[in-house]
């Protein structure tokens, strides 16, 4: 079963992000490969009945669910049991991400419509940076490597983000 290594609140982009347990892509320099093991954290059930209340709290406007790659998860049917359980735990306005290094024709159909944004591609450590733009209001994203792309997910089909420019990354 899926598995919950922990949360981390961030502030520049409003997110809730929840760090999946388990990635086998093993990209070169990933910053972090303590997430690579599936065993670790919590059984996702018992993880969303205690942190579900905080799905309430207006603190944030979106969930990243990140890792660990949720599409590496030996079980894709539990992992999308896990997608729409958190998705029906949160208020209908609050957005719903998936970063994942896999690539859009990797995302399961049945996931599609669950989510809000996708982030896709795995990260290359010889790659620039990419600066992408989701919210008129917020500040851009930053995208570890140039391959990476983000959508936008419309009537269950990808839109891109806008690229706002391109740099190095330092780590
Ligand atoms: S997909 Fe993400 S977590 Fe997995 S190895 Fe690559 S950078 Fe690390």
């Amino acid at each position: 079963m899926l598995r919950v290594i922990g949360t981390e609140y961030n502030p520049a982009h409003q997110a809730f992000e929840v760090y999946v347990a388990g990635c086998t892509r093993n990209c070169p320099g990933c910053h972090n490969p303590e997430s690579h093991s599936f065993g670790k954290g919590r059984r996702w059930p018992e993880w969303l009945r205690d942190n579900r209340f905080k799905l309430g709290t207006r603190t944030f406007k979106r969930v990243w669910a990140l890792g660990g790659d949720l599409l590496c998860q030996p079980d894709m049917v539990d992992a999308l049991e896990f997608i729409k359980a958190l998705r029906r735990a949160m208020p209908e306005h609050m957005e719903l991400w998936l970063w994942t290094g896999g690539e859009p024709e990797d995302v399961p159909a049945e996931l599609i419509s669950w989510l809000s944004f996708v982030k896709t591609g795995a990260y290359r450590q010889t790659e620039c940076s990419r600066l992408v733009r989701y919210d008129e209001d917020g500040i851009p994203l930053l995208l570890a490597s140039d391959n990476q792309r983000l959508w936008k997910i419309k009537e269950n089909s990808y839109e891109p983000c806008h690229t706002e420019k391109q740099g190095h990354e330092d780590a």
